[in-house]
């Protein structure tokens, strides 16, 4: 197993208040990793931070280059791509060129065609969105602006997706088609970490997951593990999230 994301005693901190404290965790090629954990845990705090959008301490080393301190764009073209909490997009530009946006850093060293066949395949992997090239971001339901968010981070070609959670505000329908092409993303070796407060979800798609509490990481383990964990069961599976 070749270690792809090794994260070393980070510490982030918004002036007075350390949103993550001496988290250290690993993802390695091919697996999905889950972070779960309550509101204000410091989980999308740790995800900014890989993605360089908020400065932190401790050691980031992504494929083998420390990468704590770069640019946000230089992480991308290193291979991580980040799909934001709340997605981000720009609604009034069209589904096809917020797919071109993440691909932007591609846009000198790679044929057009090369990334038109990638806009094709992620309109094809969220069937939804097939069709719907020309329509406005800003139109589309909340579950298609998820799958578009998805598509975007996926456009950059990662090593590494980062994903906050990707199933915030849906309908349980909306969560199950995303949960499906979450699996077929796994299936076809797609490294992912992702943050989500549905944890029973999150555990389902992972190989591995960590429970953040107060910025720290409190528990980690395999995920089918701690889907069993009667502290993980008490505190974050209380059986109303829907999944499966
Ligand atoms: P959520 O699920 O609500 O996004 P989270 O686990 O992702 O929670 P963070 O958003 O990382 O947690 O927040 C961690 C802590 O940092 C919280 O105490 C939060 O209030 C604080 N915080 C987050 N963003 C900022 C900010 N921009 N300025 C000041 N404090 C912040």
């Amino acid at each position: 197993m070749t270690v792809l994301l090794q994260v070393e005693h980070l510490a982030a901190s918004y002036g007075p208040v350390q949103a993550v404290r001496d988290v250290s965790l690993t993802v390695a090629d091919n697996e999905v990793v889950a972070i779960i954990g309550p509101n204000g845990a410091g989980k999308t705090t740790l995800l900014s931070a890989l993605a360089g959008l908020v400065a932190a301490a401790g050691t980031i080393t992504f494929a083998g280059r420390h990468i704590d301190g770069i640019a946000p764009e230089n992480v991308v073209r290193l291979g991580m791509s980040l799909v934001p909490e709340r997605r981000q997009l720009f609604g009034s530009m069209s589904v096809r060129d917020n797919l071109l946006l993440g691909a932007y850093h591609r846009f000198g060293s790679e044929t057009g065609d090369a990334i038109e066949h990638d806009i094709h395949a992620v309109l094809e992997l969220f069937g939804v969105l097939n069709g719907r090239a020309g329509h406005r971001a800003g139109t589309l339901s909340g579950g298609m602006q998820q799958m578009l968010a998805i598509g975007r981070g996926l456009m950059a070609r990662p090593r590494l997706l980062l994903m906050d959670e990707p199933l915030l505000g849906l309908a349980p329908l909306v969560i199950k088609e995303i949960m499906r092409t979450l699996r077929e993303l796994r299936s076809r070796g797609q490294s992912i970490l992702i943050v989500e407060q549905n944890a029973k979800a999150a555990l389902a798609i992972a190989d591995r997951a960590y429970v953040m509490e107060g910025g720290r990481v409190v528990l980690a383990g395999k995920a089918a593990e701690l889907a069993e964990d009667p502290r993980v069961k008490a505190a974050y599976l209380g059986g109303h999230l829907e999944e499966r």
